[in-house]
């Protein structure tokens, strides 16, 4: 029987997200030219267009692919405009979001909690009050530090448990339910209060494996573990489900930026390369990465990076860094 063919949603989105995600689908073409691409709409983009941002109709077109490419969306000031990430991460059940940093002496998996937490989504909003639910469930617990124990255990064996156990009840079950499951796993382990392993995280990058963490803190964890290779422009994230994945860079929309073909499109690129890994492409995931480094150390950089290498341009010298026509 002939193979299916693998099929890649591509979502562009808002802002860079034009940008960098061709370079990133450029680049998963030349290593897999029999995949199938197609695009899907979202966004502030098609939400100024339609009215909707992200309908029940895109979400079912990401759930017909075997992987999504995403960019990044804008967020509307409009107070009832609903966040399409947080509608695409709980509609597919993307618990688990992880984000590598890593570099020449260090390499550190934040797993952070997907689905619950501060976004929750449960919320009001009133002239002189406004609330929001933070969320943490046994369920959403247990998967989150089983994912980032069974990294741990492929990696090397290190697991710190982030919260902010002396201040939140939530974070109190959060902190108890992961040292329960580190205990049984067998995995070396510590807890930290977060704003404690903010600091130490960037002192100390090297005493780090997997960090695992609630939805927030993880959010903020990665951004500013992004300042320990070069900014927000380098780190990838996949967001793992037990039936679907979308891979995206940490990194926002950047209007401040956006179509000047001036972003940095190593993170969507190293988004990429996560994608191949989860189809079964080790291979592929490490080759991309290999290019990604040669190209830096042939000193073709883009701005944030110090150099003067437009977007498109460092996407054509990975390509070529490949080895490979596309
Ligand atoms: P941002 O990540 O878009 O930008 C923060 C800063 O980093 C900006 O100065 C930007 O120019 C710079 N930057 C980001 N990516 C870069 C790249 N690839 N190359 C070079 N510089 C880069 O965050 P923000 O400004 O807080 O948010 C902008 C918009 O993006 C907001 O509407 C926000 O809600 C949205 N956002 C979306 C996502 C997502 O879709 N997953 C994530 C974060 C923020």
């Amino acid at each position: 029987m002939e193979k299916p063919m693998t099929t890649i949603a591509v979502v562009e989105g808002d802002g860079i997200g034009h940008e960098v995600i061709p370079v990133a689908r450029n680049v998963l073409e030349a290593m897999h030219p029999e995949f199938e691409f197609f695009p899907v709409d979202v966004g502030y983009g098609m939400w100024e267009r339609t009215g909707c941002p992200c309908a029940d109709k895109e979400i079912e077109e990401l759930k017909t692919a075997d992987a999504i490419l995403f960019g990044a969306v804008t967020t509307s000031p409009m107070k009832d405009y609903q966040s399409v990430v947080l509608r695409i991460r709980k509609a597919l059940d993307l618990y688990a979001n992880l984000r590598p940093v890593k570099a020449e002496g260090f390499d550190i998996m934040i797993v952070r909690e997907n689905t619950e937490g501060l976004y929750s989504g449960i919320e009001e909003s009133g002239p002189d009050r406004a609330t929001t639910l933070r969320v943490v469930t046994r369920k959403g617990t247990e998967r989150i530090v089983r994912s980032a124990i069974r990294l741990a255990e492929v990696r090397r064996g290190r697991l710190t448990i982030g919260h902010k156990a002396n201040v939140l009840k939530s974070d109190v079950l959060f902190r108890d339910i992961c040292l329960h499951e580190a205990r049984t796993a067998g995995v070396i382990f510590n807890d930290k209060f977060i704003d404690a392993l903010a600091l130490d995280l960037l002192q100390h990058p090297e005493a780090y494996d997997v960090v695992v963490t609630t939805n927030i803190f993880g959010d903020i964890l990665s951004d500013v573990a992004s300042y320990l290779v070069g900014g927000l422009g380098l780190v990838p994230s996949a967001n793992i489900g037990d039936r679907y994945a979308l891979f995206e860079p940490v990194h926002g929309s950047a209007p401040d930026i956006a179509g000047r073909n001036i972003a940095n499109p190593i993170a969507a690129i190293r988004s990429a390369a996560m994608l191949l890994d989860y189809l079964g492409d080790k291979d592929g995931a490490g080759m991309v990465e290999a290019a990604v480094g040669m190209t830096i150390s042939r000193g073709i950089r883009t701005r944030d990076l110090g150099g003067s290498a437009g977007t498109r341009e460092f996407g054509d010298a990975v390509i070529k860094a490949l080895g490979r026509n596309r």
